[in-house]
C-alpha cells in the first residue's frame, strides 16, 4: 500500500480526470475527504507520542523557535519544494504546545530557546558562528570540526540554559506559560474512564 501523501496525490490526479458532478467524481471526494482525516489522525497521535515520550522521560527539554516562516520563503535553494512541503506539513506550533503542558505534568522543565539563537550555524567546539547555507554538513572555518547539521544544533541547544547563564551572569528562567491549567495525564485509551 502506499504512503498516505502518496495515496492523496493519486486520488487527487484520479478525481482530476473525472467529471464534475458525476458519481464517480463524487466517490473521489469521499475518498479525499477520508484520507485527510486518516492522515490528521495518524499526524495527532504521534505527535501526542513523541511529546508524552520526550515529557516523560527527560527533565530538561530545550526546544528552539524555528522561524518556520522564513525558511519556507528559500524558494530558489536546493531541496526548498521538499522542505516546503514538509514543513507546510508538520505542524510546528503543536508539539511545543503539548510539552508546555505534558512537561508540568510530568515534572520536567521545558525551555524555549530564543528563535534567534543561530543553533546550526554556531561551531559546537569552538564557537565560530559562519554562514552554512542548507548543507547537512559543514566544516569550521576556524578549527576545521566536521559537524552534521542537526547534531550541531542540537549540542548547542542543549547547552543554552548554560550559556544564557554564562553571559548573562544570572540563572536561566524556564519560560512562564500564563495560568496553570488544573489538568492531568489522562488514562491510555482504552482505560475505562468511567468514575468507580
Ligand atoms: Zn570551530
Amino acid at each position: 500500500m502506499s504512503s498516505p501523501p502518496s495515496a492523496l496525490r493519486r486520488l487527487n490526479r484520479q478525481r482530476s480526470r473525472r467529471q464534475k458532478g458525476s458519481r464517480q467524481y463524487r466517490a473521489s471526494n469521499e475518498q479525499i475527504t477520508r484520507l485527510h482525516r486518516r492522515i490528521r489522525d495518524i499526524r495527532v497521535h504521534h505527535i501526542h507520542n513523541l511529546t508524552t515520550r520526550l515529557a516523560k522521560t527527560h527533565g530538561t527539554i530545550v526546544v528552539e523557535g524555528l522561524d518556520a516562516a522564513g525558511m519556507l520563503c528559500q524558494k530558489e535553494l536546493n531541496g526548498a519544494r521538499a522542505r516546503r512541503r514538509g514543513l507546510a506539513d508538520a505542524a510546528l506550533a503543536e508539539p511545543r504546545r503539548q510539552l508546555r503542558y505534558k512537561c508540568s505534568w510530568y515534572g520536567s522543565q521545558l525551555i524555549e530557546a530564543d528563535r534567534f539563537f543561530p543553533s546550526s550555524k554556531t561551531c559546537h567546539t569552538c564557537g565560530h558562528v559562519q554562514d552554512i547555507g542548507w548543507e547537512r554538513s559543514w566544516t569550521c572555518d576556524e578549527c576545521r570540526a566536521i559537524h552534521d547539521r542537526d547534531d550541531n544544533a542540537a549540542i548547542n541547544l542543549a547547552r543554552w540554559p548554560k550559556c544564557q547563564s554564562d553571559d548573562l551572569g544570572g540563572v536561566a528562567a524556564p519560560v512562564k506559560h500564563g495560568a496553570v491549567h488544573k489538568t492531568g495525564p489522562r488514562p491510555a485509551a482504552g482505560v475505562d474512564m468511567r468514575k468507580s
